[in-house]
């Protein structure tokens, strides 16, 4: 709640005299840069940029200094699913597994999120060491129907009563206000505070909201919570941990043969990280080198 609409953050605030909680997520500018690489759809595009609002939220109250937090979903709708990452320092990245979804629906049907994403989501939400990649935990559940919102709702009301809005608009093509607000009822709460605010999520109030604007005092308005108030705010910002040295050491592990059929082809191989777009070249030279190396380290 807050900010400069162009720095993407999360944050946690409190009404302390009604015992609720508050997450926000802003990744507006990260959605634009994640949609632009992929080329999703709009209607994609949206799906995406809700999951990876959902995904600021997660981070807030999931992850440490020192893990990356994986949140995967498999749907039985036309976008396939979704891979998305947030590491320690607040980069996010991912990808969704149908770039224009909507063209594979039935003829007519509306693009709509329930449509794209189907009847059922497997969700998967990892927290993996930075260095060294060991699973730390892992959580997993089904739910139906596969929405983002459903998903993330399912999660947080594991542990404690939540509500939450996802938004993702767009303008001219590209998203614009990518952002999501959940409220949960803390130990103590009066049921009528929590059922008030939550009506406000449910009748879309919240939504519309964060369409506009989403600072302090406009949620302290539209929430009727005059003692609210926001806890540090992290910066979220697209950063992937893709290098052309990992690529090239994830070359030179490749069998040997493989490296000199690719050599002998002539041109270079294009590598294009799946997490955030992004295409290296590893030419015929480097590949004739490794697959020496290969098969000296076999000999
Ligand atoms: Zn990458």
């Amino acid at each position: 709640m807050v900010l400069a609409r162009t720095n993407d953050c999360c944050l946690e605030a409190f009404s302390p005299s009604k015992a609720l909680r508050f997450l926000y997520a802003d990744v507006s500018e990260t959605a634009r840069r994640l949609v632009a690489a992929h080329g999703l759809s709009a209607p994609a595009a949206r799906v995406f940029g809700k999951a990876l609002a959902g995904l600021g939220l997660l981070g807030v109250d999931v992850g440490e200094d020192d893990e990356v937090l994986c949140f995967d979903a498999d749907l039985e709708g036309p976008l396939g699913g979704f891979h998305l990452e947030r590491d320690g320092n607040g980069h996010l990245r991912g990808h969704a597994f149908e770039a224009a979804p909507e063209t594979l629906l039935p003829s007519g049907a509306a693009p709509d999120d329930a449509a794209l994403c189907g009847r059922a989501a497997r969700v998967k939400i990892t927290r993996v060491a930075e260095d060294g990649g060991a699973i730390r935990s892992q959580m997993s559940f089904a739910v139906e129907p596969a929405t983002p919102d459903i998903v993330l709702t399912a999660f947080f009301n594991n542990a404690i009563p939540t509500r939450l809005s996802l938004c993702a608009t767009d303008c001219d093509g590209e998203p614009d206000r990518v952002r999501a607000l959940a409220v949960q009822r803390l130990p103590g709460a009066d049921d009528k505070d929590f059922a008030r605010v939550a009506r406000l999520f449910a009748d879309g109030t919240v939504a519309d909201q964060l369409e506009f604007d989403a600072t302090l005092a406009t949620m302290r308005d539209v929430l009727d919570l005059w003692d609210l108030k926001t806890g540090p705010t992290r910066a979220l910002a697209f950063g992937c941990s893709c290098s052309a040295k990992r690529v090239l050491a994830s070359f030179a592990e490749r069998p040997a043969a493989q490296l000199r059929a690719l050599a002998a082809a002539g041109g270079p191989v294009v590598f294009r990280c799946h997490l955030c777009g992004r295409e290296y070249k590893v030419g015929p030279a480097a590949l004739a080198t490794f697959a020496r190396r290969r098969s000296a380290r076999s000999r």
